[in-house]
């Protein structure tokens, strides 16, 4: 075929969720994924780590959160194929942010609107802290907050197979093909152009293109602040255990938590990174010696001793107007779609994500969550959505 219903460009955990959304909704129209690399090599679905949490400060990012845990816990059911259920191997330790006297203010704040919003957020005590996890260094702490439910982490890459393979046996049409081009007239985008030379006519089209959003955003003449942003992933070994570990947030901006056996870490990249190193996928080993390291072995005494184990880079996908998600219709289009900016919140609010642009599709609105307060037009109204918890 090389007409279809719908095409989505990219198929990461978002493409593929839109695409699994479109089908479970509407099982008669066409839909065809077109992803240039089904190794998922670099994609940022591959090489997230994968966790989820409730701690934001705006009420859509907590609605989404919600609907994003409920739909991971009933995922094995929902997306089963022929009766074999998949794997995601979900755990709910919880999140938790420590705060200096400095940033107390602002965690409890945050706790309010969270709470308000139904997360069940507990804030701690430096006393609290010391009695629930022995292991921790709280001197200098005046506050905690931890997630009781809700929050944990789950294998990305096992949501990304789940969602693509449910896609598939849906009737989904994945096409291994690097889009090259979008041919759009009067608001319509009316074809995608592959690499080979082919191209597709589209119903409607959805950028699903991760890091690489604002690329084919321009290819549509949209101008959106659309970027990979390089962030490391660092694995250690320790010989101590440290019980109920969840995943920590440091006051430093570092943060871990257990994978496995082991323990990943990671801080947000060095304000110096340039546009080159951000688009590398190359570990900063540094970051780890001069920066995480230090900063884990102050917080957790254990980890004075630890062992590196490996690391790995990933593309963060980056908004750079205000870190959050770009979710509707692109401006002047009546058939173009925008789910892109995740800016690291990508795996946990892909259920959400996919979900609404199949609605907005096929709907022209929202039903189950309304995400419209996401959508592109803030840009150009310069109103951006303030986001306090950012990792
Ligand atoms: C280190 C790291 C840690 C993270 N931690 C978390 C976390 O704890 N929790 C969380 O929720 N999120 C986290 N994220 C973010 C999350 O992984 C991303 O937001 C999410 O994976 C984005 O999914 P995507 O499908 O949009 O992008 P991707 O997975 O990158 O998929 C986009 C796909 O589009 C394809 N593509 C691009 N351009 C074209 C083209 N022209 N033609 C054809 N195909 C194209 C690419 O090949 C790619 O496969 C993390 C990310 C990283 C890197």
């Amino acid at each position: 075929m090389t007409s279809y219903d719908v095409v989505i460009i990219g198929g990461g955990v978002i493409g593929s969720s839109v695409a699994y959304h479109l089908k479970a909704l509407a099982p008669q129209i066409s839909v065809a994924v077109v992803e240039r690399d089904p190794s998922y090599k670099t994609a940022s679905s591959a090489l997230s780590a994968s966790s989820i949490r409730q701690q934001f400060s705006t009420p859509v990012n907590i609605a989404i959160s919600r609907f994003g845990i409920d739909f991971l816990r009933q995922l094995p059911e929902v997306l089963a194929v022929e009766g074999e259920q998949p794997a995601i191997g979900l755990v709910e330790p919880g999140y938790l942010y420590l705060a200096t006297p400095a940033g107390a203010a602002v965690l409890a704040e945050n706790n309010a609107i969270q709470r308000a919003h139904g997360a069940d957020i507990a804030l701690l005590t430096p006393d609290q802290l010391a009695a629930r996890f022995p292991w921790l260094a709280t001197g200098d702490l005046a506050l905690g907050a931890l997630g009781l439910r809700d929050e944990g982490w789950f294998d990305g890459y096992g949501l990304l197979q789940a969602f693509r393979n449910k896609a598939r046996s849906l009737g989904v049409v994945y096409m291994a093909q690097n889009v090259v081009a979008l041919e759009h007239t009067a608001g319509r985008v009316s074809r995608v152009r592959l690499e080979n030379g082919e191209s597709l006519a589209c119903g409607h089209a959805v950028n699903a293109a991760g890091p690489h959003a604002g690329k084919l955003a321009a290819m549509a003449g949209l101008d959106f602040p659309l970027l990979p942003e390089r962030r490391c992933v660092f694995v250690f070994s320790c010989k101590d255990s440290l019980p109920d570990c969840p995943l920590l947030i440091d006051t430093s901006g570092v943060w871990f938590r257990p994978e496995g056996a082991y323990f990943i870490a990671g801080a947000p990249p060095r304000d110096g990174d340039t546009p080159e190193q951000h688009a590398s996928l190359e570990v900063d080993y540094g970051l780890f010696e001069d920066v995480v390291w230090p900063a884990l072995a102050e917080r957790v005494p254990a980890f004075e001793a630890i062992k590196f184990v490996n690391a790995w880079a990933g593309h963060y996908d980056m908004n750079l107007f205000d870190h959050n998600a770009i979710i509707g219709r692109a401006p002047g289009f009546e058939n173009f779609y925008l789910a892109n900016g995740f800016s690291g919140h990508g795996m946990q609010q892909s259920p959400a994500a996919g979900r609404g642009v199949a609605e907005l599709i096929l709907f022209g609105g929202y039903h189950s969550l309304d995400l419209s307060e996401l959508g592109p037009e803030r840009l150009l109204r310069n109103q951006p959505i303030i986001e306090k918890n950012i990792i």
